[in-house]
């Protein structure tokens, strides 16, 4: 028998459609890449979305053709999303911070037909324009006023652009399962993989983001996306954030301290999201100015693992609360968020930063289990540690091209390559990627919680560990630091800190002090890049 309830896609327009009804008047403020605020609405938004799918149908854009963007979290960006899905199209956010042979690469994999691109991006596409033959067109991401003379093939300002139309448009109806945007991993092994999210796949994530154990958001709130569209659909916030009716603030392209210092305050932000480098620069900006934030409620902190001090600095010298998140590109890419769960009792502050620290719980869509090398299924005590596998319905079964062959195990899961305790309460705590794991001896040490610890000493601005060779031990942690600005530890006083407050065994054999660490296009530690900078490096 089945039930008798309505046939409802799955279909993105249908959150901004909502957004436009619902929360017509509900602000998107952005600082435009021009320079000034810019203020629109969800009504306004879903108008010049419905613009942008007419306009593309105009071009010649067919159902399931791939349109690149290369762009900066702003209101045009959000737009285009919806006027691309919105005709049946694919949007592909590329990675303005990726090499240019990746950018290359990746836009010629996906076969881009059109190139929506900001401003800041013009001369860099002039540049590679001849390598990229399916990009028809280049469209500016800005008005007349502001567009620059070039020699982009084809190319137009935006504004011109969509007002060459009229609205009157209905949005292109496809399955729910068709293919909506896509999003290449970085690739630090091999090639990078295209994940192809779906309307439906989509849709749900941004359901499962907005409650309130997830990243939780409401018409109350305002949202302040600084983790850019091209890391992994911002962690879902253009979906999420005009489905709950919050109000958005979007950075554009300034991303340092005073900037997102300014953007929080003006925009009277209430929850924002970044990777821990963004929170460290914001840190660092409001001590050396004594400031602190007036409106701002919550941090959601993902994309590497967030440290102890971090969430100490947010929670007890500002009253913010940390969410502390994890996902992947692959999984849309929310897979597990830091809730305080009732079943923890009571919790002291130090116990509450531990739980915390942890990258926290699988929300409704997500199912998570740990495994050793033989796909057996670990206990959830908290400290059994395994490979971390998914299931769900945005999670990816497939890469684009099925290159990279099969990537689930019998049951259906996805292999993160992450290594993971879970707790009893189903707290997950990433020990490790697993090809960052530190083998000693036989036994595994956990590169992030070195690096966590060592991040907390006053004097540490940054701090990776990587695995070196040693003759006896196979290998053995060296830790490597930059210092922040003025202050000159030394080992023996970062070593002497940290005895006693990890097991001895874990203690790095060396540290190492550098100008910089090297990190990848979405700002986490490089860890190759410094695994083949250390490769003859003898321990003392
Ligand atoms: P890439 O950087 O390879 O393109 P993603 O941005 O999808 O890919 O990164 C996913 C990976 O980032 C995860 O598999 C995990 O190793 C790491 N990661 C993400 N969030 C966290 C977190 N909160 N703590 C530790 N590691 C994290």
């Amino acid at each position: 028998m089945l039930g008798l309830m309505q046939d409802w896609p799955l279909l993105i327009h249908r959150i901004i459609d909502h957004a436009a009804i619902q929360h017509a008047n509900r602000e998107v403020i952005t600082r435009s890449i021009e320079g000034p605020f810019h203020t629109t609405t969800y009504a306004d938004m879903r108008a010049r979305s419905l613009k942008v799918a007419k306009r593309l149908a105009k071009e010649g854009v067919n159902q399931g053709d791939r349109i690149a963007t290369l762009a900066w979290n702003t209101w045009r960006h959000m737009e285009v999303w919806y006027g691309v899905t919105g005709v049946g199209a694919v949007y592909h956010t590329l990675n303005p911070r990726l090499f240019e042979d990746q950018l290359i690469y990746i836009a010629n994999h996906a076969e881009d037909r059109l190139m929506f691109l900001d401003l800041t991006f013009v001369d860099l596409m002039e540049k590679l324009q001849d390598r990229l033959p399916t990009v028809q067109r280049y469209i500016v991401l800005t008005d007349a006023a502001h567009m620059p003379q070039t020699s982009l093939r084809g190319a137009v300002a935006y504004e011109d652009w969509i007002n060459e139309v009229d609205d009157d448009f209905a949005w292109v109806t496809v399955d729910e399962n068709a293919a909506a945007g896509m999003c290449y991993t970085s690739g630090t092994t091999g090639n990078p993989k295209g994940v192809v999210y779906s309307h439906r796949s989509n849709v749900l994530h941004a359901m499962m983001c907005v409650a309130p154990d997830a990243i939780g958001l409401s018409s109350r709130d305002t949202v302040l996306p600084i983790v850019p569209m091209f890391h992994a659909n911002s962690w879902s916030l253009a979906f999420s954030g005009p489905m709950s009716g919050a109000r958005m603030v979007m950075p554009g392209m300034k991303l340092d301290g005073a900037s997102v210092y300014e953007l929080l305050e003006h925009g009277k932000v209430t929850i924002t999201a970044a990777v821990p480098t963004v929170w460290l620069m914001l840190l660092q900006y409001m001590e050396a100015n004594d400031l602190r934030p007036t409106t701002l409620e919550r941090v959601v902190i993902g994309g590497s693992a967030c440290p102890r001090s971090m969430i100490a600095a947010f929670e007890s010298r500002y009253g913010i609360s940390v969410r502390h998140a994890w996902g992947m590109t692959e999984m849309s890419p929310i897979g597990s968020s830091g809730v305080v769960k009732p079943d923890y009792g009571d919790l002291d502050q130090e116990a509450l930063f531990d739980l915390k620290v942890k990258q926290g719980a699988a929300p409704f869509g997500v199912e998570m289990k740990i495994t050793n090398d033989a796909g057996e299924a670990l206990p959830w005590d908290g400290k059994t540690f395994g490979r971390l596998k998914t299931r769900g319905p945005a999670v990816a079964r497939a890469y684009f091209r099925n290159e990279g062959g099969e990537i689930l195990d019998a049951d259906g899961f996805f292999d993160t390559g992450d290594v993971a305790t879970i707790d009893p309460y189903g707290a997950m705590q990433i020990t490790d990627r697993a090809k960052d794991v530190i083998k000693s001896g036989g036994e595994w040490i956990s590169s992030i919680d070195i690096e966590n610890l060592a991040v907390g000493h006053p004097d540490v601005a940054e701090a990776a560990v990587i695995g070196v060779a040693h003759p006896k031990w196979d290998e053995r942690p060296l830790l490597v630091i930059v210092r922040k600005e003025g202050r000159t530890p030394d080992k023996a006083g970062i070593l002497a800190w940290m005895d006693g407050k990890i097991a001895k065994w874990w203690m790095p054999d060396d540290v190492v002090f550098v100008e910089q660490i090297p990190h990848t296009a979405t700002g986490k530690i490089q860890k190759m890049e410094l695994r083949e900078q250390f490769a003859n490096y003898r321990l003392p």
